[in-house]
């Protein structure tokens, strides 16, 4: 009988979210009267907009016509979507990037999860705490770590703990690492690295030959001047940096399907023989191999975004979006709880009042303001405490939450 990948035996059970949905269930159906209101889960809520829609139809009205009929596209995505990305999106950065450097694929949770093909398993792994689970997950899976231990961490990984103390900033680890991963602004914390910072850690990946893992899926929610939106307007940050990006946020692509990722041509690891190796042909290789594209549709749609009145209207939901995570916050911070984040991402990371666990103020908040969030100690130990509140909501709901809140909890 065939063997099975054990490593994925080592996995907690998916818990997070069937719990909050089996707290849920339990609260509806004793209250079926309760206006609850979701502000859990990391989905956003409103339709495409009109230009992104319009490209999208005429994709999908080309494959009806023998003449601009497309059939398979090249794995790497098509060089007008790469070229438009790179124009609108990273060149405005002072960042020059090659078509040859981008990835266009079906999201970037795929991508963060793939990456790992083409890294040895031996290289060792540093993720923040809490965390995005899909890093912490995907290193399990394929045999990096050992079992989980009492207090959730996987032995053989790394753990970088972000907490108030350290401005929700993973610290650099102790012992010497391979592969760093940064998701910024963050999710579920809502922080965001200045330039400071990231220099910071592009000079400690070089000076160790580390590769930083760039998780970038909200930078389109940054709204500070100054903030990088991207890893590469930090110098040297070429030499040691994967970047990933996705339109399921910035252009509400959760159901459609669209990321890319960056593998710089600059960006080299060693063989087992010790010589220099290029990623970027390492991936080019593996999404040839087991890839075939992103639907030319699809494409079609996300250069759409860049299109001027494509930017204006994707924008115009986006600050819609910031305006729900700035009534949050401001809401909460003035009923005397503690929140970070939601300035230059679209989540409030809360500080549980009266320091109830992350698990007890979920039911509080479920039982009397009827209120879903996502308790913090479910993205890491380090979350314990804490709360997460998402932006992605109808904005008459964000409104009587927060009033429901005040109504509990101000003073
Ligand atoms: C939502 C999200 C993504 C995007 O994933 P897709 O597969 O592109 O939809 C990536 N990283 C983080 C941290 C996210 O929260």
């Amino acid at each position: 009988m065939a063997r099975i990948n054990d490593n994925y035996l080592k996995l907690q059970a998916g818990y997070l979210f069937p719990e909050i949905g089996r707290r849920v269930n339990e609260f509806t159906s004793a209250n079926p009267s309760a206006q609850v209101i979701r502000l859990g889960i990391g989905d956003v809520t409103k339709p495409l907009v009109p230009a992104v829609l319009k490209a999208f139809h005429e994709g999908v009205d080309d494959l009806a016509k023998r003449e601009s009929f497309h059939g398979y596209g090249p794995e790497q995505g098509y060089d007008w979507l790469c070229e438009v990305i790179i124009d609108k999106s990273y060149r405005p950065l002072g960042v020059d990037l090659k078509a040859s450097e981008m990835f266009i694929s079906d999201g970037s949770k795929c991508d963060s999860a793939n990456i790992l093909d083409i890294f040895d398993l031996g290289n060792k792994v540093a993720i923040g705490d809490p965390v995005y689970p899909v890093y912490n997950d995907t290193n399990v899976m394929v045999g990096r770590s050992g079992q989980v231990n009492d207090q959730g961490y996987y032995e053989g990984l790394v753990y970088m703990p972000c907490t108030e103390e350290n401005g929700f900033m993973p610290q650099f680890p102790v012992e010497k690492v391979d592969i760093i991963y940064l998701c910024c602004p963050n999710n579920p914390t809502g922080t965001v690295a200045t330039k400071d910072q990231l220099k910071n850690w592009v000079d400690y990946a070089i000076a160790n030959d580390a590769v930083i893992l760039f998780d970038a899926a909200y930078e389109a929610f940054i709204t500070e001047p100054g903030i990088p939106h991207s890893i590469y307007e930090i110098e040297g940050a070429k030499q040691c940096a994967i970047e990933f990006r996705s339109f399921s946020k910035t252009a509400g692509f959760t159901g459609v399907r669209c990321g890319l990722t960056i593998v710089p041509e600059e960006l080299l690891g060693t063989t087992a023989g010790g010589e220099k190796y290029s990623f970027n042909k390492l991936w080019n290789r593996r999404q040839s191999t087991k890839f075939n594209g992103v639907s030319y549709p699809v494409q079609k749609a996300a250069a759409a975004v860049y299109s001027d009145d494509g930017w204006a209207q994707v924008k115009q939901i986006i600050d819609y979006y910031m305006e729900n995570a700035r009534i949050i916050r401001e809401g909460l911070t003035a009923a005397g709880i503690e929140c970070f984040g939601g300035i230059n991402a679209p989540y409030i990371w809360l500080k549980t009042p009266e320091g109830m666990s992350s698990w007890d103020f979920f039911d509080k908040l479920l039982g009397e303001c009827h209120v879903v969030g996502t308790p913090g100690s479910g993205f890491g130990p380090s979350g314990e405490g804490y709360f997460r509140l998402s932006a992605f909501g109808d904005r008459k709901n964000v409104e009587t939450a927060v009033n429901r809140i005040q109504e509990k909890w101000g003073k």
